[in-house]
């Protein structure tokens, strides 16, 4: 495709094209949603290599999501027309490409595994067994959020473990933990060792901490990314600003968008701060703001910029918008969920008799439950969806399966040893797995080398272990050379897995195959980077849900959060409930700003139809769900009710609203006592704060006269003394 510098900046505003010309030095955009901030970072990456001969390897371009690096790959490789797109990824996946160049300086192989949530419970599986733990002692998410917690807040310093000691003084340590949380997390640092397994905050800690020790490859990499961009700024958290840091020093070329109106994720540590202190941190820095939304009719955008002014601590910014007239935006109440579900329904089939496709159509929501009733009335209706979250795509069985195949051939490990050792059936059940766990145990080797060891043993008499083997050594031997759709094809054949699904009669799944098999290819396509097995295989543990294949044809469901920086022709916001969103496990005044952007977020995907519903219900308690107050917040003029909610029920839910607003702490600080603070309990007398439980919404409290710690829920008073 011929490139022009014209056509490029053409399909650029002028603040637009300032921030693509600006690329010396620290430039810094803030703008609402929907204004072209990623279309202007797609943009400056173009001009970069286009006009000024930067090589796409010298630049780095950080997303949000991994959908969003897919999409920005495609449209830089389509605006370059250049199969190298550089460095476009998560933090995490740059993490990931530091590590698999210099993972050696943490005393890591280059074969390092990238840990998912399954491969998570897997250990944990193994620990619990083990250990004689349940799931009563700690869910299996309960314990990977505490080992997250443990990480990136009670033991920051864990990483040194990791690094520094041997195998058998980790394993020490968890055979000395006592304490369930202890067993668990020493436990999982044994096993994380043991296959040398990285989580995603490993990876950002691994790369830290070898920049901070190793002033040589620092320097490699400062010097390599001679250009950094950095969209949805507004999110970025503690470590990943650290890591910023390092990285830009050399050149000081760095670029970064953002709306403080959108950071939805202070919950996990991110702070919107870092983007309205840059200037201040960076002098010199050139700000470009834009006003003007390109996404969204002026309706939808009306009802957005009256909800978000309600918030309090918030610079004044409203978008104005550059498109016309557009359908209103509607608003339905209906008496049960299920009328809801119904109703959202008919709307779907007369848009559909209308001429709009199935797959302009997004569901969001706040949370997954909400969309039991509408799943249970798409089926019956036979309306085809796809849930973006939920049983995530790279979660599914023959998923994890066919990659587990790829991890045999480069890494041998024992996770992917026990999903498909017996996938197909090669008579390897649970007696001759126990007895290879026992010898690997004893010599120190992994499970597979332990197969290979006793492959001669009785035990294996009757089994096609020795099929399995040889199949494994010979991918094993040459996969190098070969593109890793290729190897994927061939092994999924040969090992008479793809068969199996056959015999099954499992279509679905080998549809979901058929769309593994597509996705490598397309990433081979467009990645840029070298795409070797094990390059694949690092990378491919770090896509979600809001990355599998994309579905044609049918209406997708997402959760807001999944749904950022994204957008949508037609959006239904449901669950518009008190209770729901906003969520019940909003405490504070500062976290409901946060909820409100979030539903300002939502808003803001649409492009040409918004709808917003709810349907009555019951709390647990019996007492009545009320309509949100992102609804309430907003004019009703700007609304186009299905019908005019009940005067009765409006007043109600308002001093509902009011009363609980009234009552609501300003912060988590006022809320909760930190670690260490010693309170005064009206009944229990005076005790120290050993732990604060968010999720529980309780202070664990050691109190002075009582020999075990007592959660004490937040709503009860303790005083500081
Ligand atoms: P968000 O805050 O939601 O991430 P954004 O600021 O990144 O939004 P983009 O996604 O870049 O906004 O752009 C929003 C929409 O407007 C896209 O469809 C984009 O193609 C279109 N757009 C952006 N700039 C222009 C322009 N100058 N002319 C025409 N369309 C534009
Ligand atoms: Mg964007």
């Amino acid at each position: 495709e011929n490139y022009e510098y014209t056509n490029l900046m053409q399909k650029l505003n002028a603040a637009q094209q300032e921030a693509v010309r600006a690329t010396e030095g620290y430039v810094r955009v803030i703008a609402g949603a929907g204004s072209g901030k990623t279309r202007a970072l797609s943009h400056r990456f173009a001009f970069l290599v286009n006009e000024l001969g930067i090589l796409p390897g010298n630049i780095l371009c950080v997303t949000f999501t991994n959908k969003s690096a897919n999409e920005m790959r495609q449209r830089i490789h389509s605006l370059t027309g250049d199969n190298d797109t550089g460095y476009i990824n998560t933090f995490h996946g740059f993490c990931v490409s530091v590590l698999q160049e210099d993972s050696y300086a943490a005393g890591y192989p280059k074969s390092f595994l990238v840990l998912d949530n399954s491969d998570i419970d897997a250990m944990l599986q193994i620990i619990y067994e083990e250990r004689g733990l349940t799931l009563r002692d700690m869910t299996f998410s309960m314990a990977r959020d505490m080992i997250e917690i443990q990480k990136l807040f009670k033991r920051p310093e864990y990483y040194r473990d990791m690094i520094a000691l041997p195998l058998e003084a980790l394993k020490e340590k968890y055979d000395a933990a006592a304490r369930a949380e202890d067993i668990i997390f020493f436990g999982y640092l044994y096993q994380e060792k043991k296959c040398f397994g990285l989580d995603y905050n490993d990876l950002i800690k691994f790369t830290l901490h070898i920049f901070k020790e190793r002033e040589d490859i620092r320097l490699k990499w400062q010097q390599r990314l001679e250009y950094i961009m950095i969209d949805e700024f507004q999110d970025i958290d503690a470590l990943q600003y650290e890591l910023m840091e390092a990285l830009c020093a050399w050149h000081r070329n760095l670029f970064v968008v953002g709306d403080p109106d959108q950071t939805i994720y202070t919950w996990r540590g991110a702070d919107g701060r870092f983007l309205m202190d840059f200037a201040a941190k960076f002098p010199g820095t050139q700000t470009v703001m834009m006003m003007e939304n390109y996404r969204s009719t002026p309706e939808i955008l009306a009802v957005a910029n009256s909800l978000i002014e309600k918030n309090k601590y918030r610079i004044r910014k409203e978008l104005l918008p550059r498109r016309t007239g557009g359908a209103p935006v509607v608003c339905h109440f209906a008496d049960t969920q299920e009328g809801e579900a119904k109703w959202i329904c008919e709307e779907i089939r007369r848009l559909q008799a209308e001429g709009v496709d199935y797959a302009d159509i997004t569901l969001l929501y706040r949370a997954h439950y909400v969309t039991r009733a509408i799943e249970q009335v798409f089926l019956e209706e036979k309306i085809p969806y796809t849930i973006y979250s939920g049983v995530q795509f790279f979660d599914r069985m023959e998923i994890k399966d066919a990659l587990s195949y790829l991890r045999m051939i480069a890494y041998k490990d024992d996770l992917s040893f026990r999903r498909i050792v017996n996938a197909p059936k090669r008579n390897m059940g649970k007696r001759r797995l126990a007895f290879l766990e026992e010898y690997a145990t004893q010599h120190g080797v992994t499970l597979y080398q332990a197969l290979t060891e006793t492959l001669d043993d009785s035990i294996f008499k009757g089994t096609k272990a020795g099929q399995f083997v040889s199949l494994i050594e010979h991918y094993a031997a040459g996969y190098e050379d070969r593109p890793v759709s290729e190897i994927l094809s061939a092994i999924l054949n040969e090992s008479g897995y793809e068969k199996m699904l056959r015999t099954e009669g499992s279509q679905e799944r080998l549809d979901n195959v058929a769309e593994l098999k597509q996705s490598v290819y397309e990433y081979e396509t467009t990645c840029g980077e070298e795409v070797s097995l094990p390059h694949y295989l690092a990378h491919v543990a770090l896509f979600t849900n809001a990355d599998g294949a994309e579905a044609k044809g049918k209406v997708k469901l997402m959760t807001v959060h999944a749904a950022k920086g994204l957008e949508f022709s037609t959006v239904f916001l449901c669950g518009m409930n008190e209770g729901i969103f906003p969520s019940r496990k909003v405490r504070t005044k500062e976290a409901m700003e946060e909820e409100r952007r979030l539903a300002f977020v939502a808003m803001t995907r649409a492009r040409n139809r918004l709808y917003l519903s709810r349907g009555a219900g019951r709390n647990f308690d019996g007492s009545p769900q009320y309509p949100s107050r992102f609804i309430l917040d907003i004019d009703p003029h700007l609304f186009h009710y299905t019908k005019e909610p009940r005067a009765e029920l409006i007043k109600e839910a308002r001093e509902y609203i009011g009363y609980s607003q009234k009552y609501m702490p300003e912060k988590e600080s006022d809320v909760t006592f930190s670690i260490g603070q010693r309170v005064r309990h009206a009944v229990f007398g005076d005790g120290t704060v050993t732990d604060v439980d968010r999720d529980k919404g309780a202070h664990v409290v050691q109190f002075d006269n009582i020999k075990t710690p007592r959660s004490i829920s937040f709503r009860a008073k303790l005083e500081k003394i």
